[in-house]
């Protein structure tokens, strides 16, 4: 019987961006020396902050719990090195809206020296999926694809669908970020091994990895890779180098030419999306009792003396990532977490690296575009959305405050890649109202929740007082009934503390 034959979708609008990629892959990964402190956010993850179980002063080992997961979707930290606590507090982080966050500070003692392993060598095939899946969440794996979503909890959300595929994105489509490239092109052994414990743990059968044209080397590798595993199950897809096909929706219709719905999940039509990174972070645990404690990131643009890919401990800040690739040329003037597109603008490198910091991209200015002019209903922006959706439209909508039709015109399903920015020769900032209209968005999305918790506050209350009300009532009923056979005094008893109850 032949192999089975997967053809390619096709990708809507997108642009062909310069890659500006070759600068920081001309050498392989180098490791960032132990910093003299560790910084490491309570919250990298999408759902609730962990909580610590460490306290100021105590002595922690490398890879050791130092806060616990909270609530139904979230993932626990761990300590990167060995060290001493010396604060819990609130310090300067990457978040969407710039601002601190409470974080754990740990002074190394220069040992690194890591916990003991107490978790007895089974083999991932011989554990149950559920077993491994929380296996999983208890090594802190988060998708390291920017997205960090708890990893267990996604798996366990998507093997409530009927699933077909599970696809690895090794599809780094954002300008100057290279830090997948290189670890397909060192680690690809790893890459297959975590791709076959996530196919255990969704009793699948296939695993696309997508890969784009433009890494060859990372192509190669991980075709050698494949060959010495000889599992049938993992298929080598290369895609079009073209922004943003790395985005999941739009990596699911590449490969598989299956449409996510709007408002939909992968998982709706059958598939699941993983990062490359996030599978080796797989292995590491589940085969190494490794705990997500370290990453790949890319330290690049003009503002940085030596452009480079680095693997640095989860807390190290961006000025000692900065410092090991040379420090800062004399043109720096822009720092940014993450990609020219879908980067994050910070004023201090004081910030973390976190498990989602794939790049520290520092910039010279760039010149202005020019003043923003009116639209001119030319349907660049529409004919470039990889969303299909009318940018000039939402932008009208966003202007006006009208979320009703800011919702049916899709707002939500704008994954913010900036290519409609890009081509608007009126030089509209149409992502950065996006952003600033899904924040509004989110803030009545909360206050809606804040509103609905004091309102179950609220009735709780009531109801207690009305149930103590009426017990009360019941009691005084039965103490009458017995002063009525007892005489005056008691009911002269039963009068005062009546009287006492409505004071
Ligand atoms: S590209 Fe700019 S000018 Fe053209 S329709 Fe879109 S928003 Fe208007
Ligand atoms: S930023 Fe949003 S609206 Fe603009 S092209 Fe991208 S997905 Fe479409």
């Amino acid at each position: 019987m032949s192999a089975p034959t997967y053809d390619l979708g096709k990708l809507h609008g997108g642009l062909r961006l310069d890659s500006h990629k070759q600068v920081s892959t001309a050498q392989p990964i180098l490791e960032v020396p132990l910093p003299s402190h560790l910084i490491l956010p309570l919250a990298q993850h999408v759902g609730e902050p962990a909580h610590p179980v460490v306290s100021i002063g105590e002595h922690v080992l490398k890879g050791q719990l130092i806060a616990q997961h909270e609530g139904s979707i979230g993932a626990p930290v761990h300590a990167s090195s060995s060290g001493t606590v010396v604060a819990i507090e609130a310090w300067p982080i990457v978040r969407r809206l710039g601002d601190k966050a409470p974080c754990i500070v740990i002074e190394t003692d220069g040992e690194d020296r890591a916990r003991d392993v107490d978790e007895a060598d089974v083999p991932y095939t011989a554990m149950r999926p559920e077993e491994l899946a929380m296996r999983i969440l208890e090594g802190g794996i988060v998708g390291l694809g920017g997205a960090v979503f708890p990893t267990a909890q996604k798996l366990m959300q998507a093997k409530t669908c009927q699933l077909d595929y599970l696809i690895l994105n090794g599809v780094e489509c954002e300008p100057y970020i290279s830090c997948d490239d290189v670890l397909m092109r060192e680690h690809a052994c790893e890459v297959i091994s975590g791709a076959q414990i996530l196919l255990h743990v969704l009793s699948l059968d296939v695993c696309f990895i997508a890969v784009e044209s433009d890494k060859p080397e990372a192509l190669h590798a991980l075709a050698d890779a494949m060959t010495a595993a000889g599992d049938e199950r993992l298929v080598l897809k290369q895609v079009p180098t073209i922004y943003p096909s790395g985005g999941e929706d739009q990596l699911v219709q590449l490969v598989t030419n299956r449409e996510v719905p709007s408002g939909g999940l992968p998982s709706d039509i059958g598939c699941l999306v993983q990062n490359v990174g996030t599978a080796v972070a797989i292995h590491n645990w589940i085969n190494n009792h490794e705990p997500l404690i370290s990453r790949i990131t890319t330290i690049t643009g003009d503002g940085v003396r030596q452009p480079m890919n680095v693997r640095a401990r989860i807390g190290t800040t961006v000025a000692d990532m900065v410092a090991f690739a040379g420090g800062y040329t004399d043109v720096a003037k822009q720092l940014i977490i993450g990609g020219p597109m879908t980067g994050r603008s910070v004023t201090t490198d004081r910030v973390p690296v976190v498990k989602a910091s794939n790049c520290i991209l520092v910039l010279s200015a760039t010149p202005s575009p020019g003043p923003e002019k009116p639209c001119i209903r030319c349907g660049d922006c529409a004919a470039v959305c990889p969303v299909q959706l009318l940018p000039q439209q939402l932008f009208w909508y966003a202007c006006a405050d009208d979320e009703k039709h800011l919702r049916s015109y899709g707002l939500t399903d704008c994954i913010e890649c900036g290519c409609c920015d890009l081509v608007c020769p009126s030089h509209i900032p149409l992502t950065a109202d996006f952003r600033k209209a899904k924040a509004r968005f989110r803030e009545l999305a909360d206050e809606k929740a804040r509103a609905e918790r004091a309102r179950k506050r609220f009735e709780a209350r009531s109801e207690r007082l009305a149930r103590e009300q009426q017990e009360r009532e019941a009691q005084l009923a039965a103490q009458k009934q017995a002063a009525r056979k007892a005489g005056p005094a008691a009911i002269a008893e039963i009068m005062r503390r009546k009287k006492k109850d409505r004071d």
